[in-house]
């Protein structure tokens, strides 16, 4: 497949086996001493056995402050400070105060070229503005059993891009924007299903069902991802079905018999609930595939990986959680404008908008007398709590 998508193996890692890459890492570093110092209220006494030294008090005072992250920041510097790279709004890592001349940094070259740029405003700072970090839940971690032990557990992150129109070169189809719609943290001895489940799509929530007949009876259908439950992932030349349903399909099949055709390939397949993140061997920045739903097809992307540490929640029912999430905006009712919309309807003849969105109010007054149905259209339900994309 690198022949076709070998392009973005430039901006990509290298293939990572990641058992293989935190082991060898975890065997070179005294990591496992974290687990020490998360268990030792005494801060002094836990840093002291992972430096494995014995200091007095006042030396280790003198240590401390030699060791003060405050030491690291110089007169003058160009920008402002932040606390948590992780969880924090980052807009404040970019913005300029100074650039001082003398200082040959390849960080500062970029930065004068990139003000040199034509201003485009609403773009360097905005690239964590339009996202939502969802802070882990407080877990009072002394009434479960099942905890982790920091650095020896792996944290991956997993970008999710909504899906998307592809376009063909001849035509001339819109080509929506892609953009993330929530990154997820999930553990190493998790299961692609387990990625799966996290993964929030509204074309899993719909009731693609036309219901405009009898509308209180439609709405109680049940959703598309109770009936239709056949997915996978693609990554790596695999295709990881989800065959937790003995009644779910191989949607694989017709796309590897596509391939063979054109002598791309060859692919492996696996069932998702059998594999967990641990076991994988991924390129981090390389786009993969997540499809459900038949068509709706979301790009993938392995963005971080790390060992836990003592400040993460070390609850393993806390994973997978979603990490950082884009805030999306509610569709409204095209009558009043107030509720949002819980209806849709196409091909509606007394209306100039197709499709026209409805509250549940505005979509019976409107579109029923004495609860019998007004010239023609097609009707369906919104799912519960649609955050529709513009
Ligand atoms: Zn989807
Ligand atoms: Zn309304």
């Amino acid at each position: 497949m690198d022949e076709v998508y070998g392009f973005y193996n430039k901006t990509s890692s290298e293939t990572l086996d990641l058992a293989k890459y935190f082991k060898e890492y975890n065997d070179l570093t005294n990591l496992k001493s974290l687990a020490g110092l998360r268990s030792n209220r005494n801060e002094k006494a836990g840093i002291l056995e992972i430096m494995q030294m014995d200091v007095n008090d006042e030396d280790f005072a003198v240590l401390s402050e030699y060791c003060s992250i405050e030491n690291l920041t110089i007169p003058g510097e160009s920008f402002e400070k932040y606390d948590d790279t992780r969880l924090g709004n980052r807009k404040g890592t970019y913005e300029v105060k100074e650039i001082p001349k003398d200082v040959n940094l390849e960080t500062l070259t970029k930065l004068k070229e990139r003000i040199g740029l034509p201003q485009r405003p609403f773009v360097h700072n905005l690239k964590y503005r339009s996202e939502i970090c969802i802070e882990p839940e407080k877990v009072e971690t002394f009434k479960c059993n099942s905890l982790m032990e920091p650095g020896n557990e792996m944290l991956v992150f997993v970008r999710i891009y909504a899906p998307f129109v592809h376009q063909h070169r001849l035509s001339s189809v819109y080509v929506s924007k892609i953009f993330t719609t929530h990154i997820v943290a999930i553990l190493g001895s998790q299961t692609l299903a387990e990625l799966r489940d996290i993964i929030s799509c509204t074309s899993d929530l719909s009731i693609a069902k036309e219901v405009s007949a009898n509308p209180d009876a439609g709405a109680r259908q049940p959703q598309a991802k109770e009936v239709y439950k056949s997915g996978f992932f693609y990554i790596e030349s695999t295709f990881y079905n989800d065959f937790r349903d003995p009644s779910n399909m191989d949607n694989s099949e017709v796309i590897r018999e596509w391939a063979k055709k054109r002598n791309l390939g060859p692919f492996k397949t696996a069932s998702m609930e059998s594999v967990t993140i641990n076991s994988l061997s991924v390129k981090f920045g390389y786009p993969w595939v997540y499809q459900h739903q038949g068509t709706c097809e979301h790009l993938l992307v392995f963005s971080d990986a790390r060992l836990i540490g003592p400040s993460d929640n070390l609850t393993i029912s806390s994973y997978p959680r979603i990490h950082r999430m884009r805030a999306s905006s509610t569709k409204y009712c095209m009558v009043c404008g107030v509720f949002a919309a819980s209806w849709i309807t196409t091909h509606n003849d007394r209306l100039p908008h197709d499709p026209c969105y409805f509250c549940t109010t505005c979509f019976h007054s409107f579109n029923y007398i004495d609860g019998k149905k007004i010239e023609n259209f097609l009707a369906y339900p919104v799912p519960f709590g649609d955050v529709a994309q513009d």
